[in-house]
């Protein structure tokens, strides 16, 4: 496959095209990082192929492998700027398992010690708050190779 998919009416492909708003963190011509708008955690990060795929079973194998190679490099950085005492890498797949919009992505999200445990937050989080920290990430982030 050659050719970008896009979806008209997905948020994360007119994120990806710049038709929408995000605090980018890393891009490359396979994928894209940026902040999540409603985090579970301060430095929830979300990875996207840039290639439109609803879920993990609808993605190209070379998108997920350069997604995969991403999450271990976003993990560091993100042990490097905000020393969580864990890091939950999970993605969902349809409606049933939780998934709220459906252009695959894996979430990165710093836990706590004795933290509850969520994916997805209450609110939205502040615009300058999230511009500063998608900034440090971006520079604490090194491409796996
Ligand atoms: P899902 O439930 O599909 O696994 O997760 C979707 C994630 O996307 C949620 O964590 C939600 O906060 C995030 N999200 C939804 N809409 C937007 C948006 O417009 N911009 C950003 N940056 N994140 C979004
Ligand atoms: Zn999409």
């Amino acid at each position: 496959m050659n050719e970008p998919m896009e979806s008209a009416t997905c948020i994360f492909c007119a994120i990806i095209g710049g038709r929408a708003p995000a605090h980018r963190v890393y891009e490359d011509d396979r994928i894209l990082i940026f902040m999540d708008l409603f985090p579970a955690h301060e430095g929830h990060t979300l990875i996207v192929p840039k290639r439109h795929g609803e879920n993990l079973f609808e993605v190209e194998a070379e998108d997920l492998d350069a997604i995969i190679r991403a999450s271990v490099a976003l993990g560091a950085a993100l042990n490097r700027v905000f020393s969580p005492d864990g890091i939950a890498v999970m993605q969902l797949n349809g409606e049933a398992a939780g998934q709220t919009v459906f252009h695959y992505h894996m979430h990165l999200i710093p836990r706590l010690t004795g933290e509850p445990f969520g994916v997805h937050g209450k609110n939205q989080a502040d615009d300058a708050v999230l511009a500063d920290q998608a900034a440090r990430l971006a520079a604490a982030y090194t491409p796996t190779r």
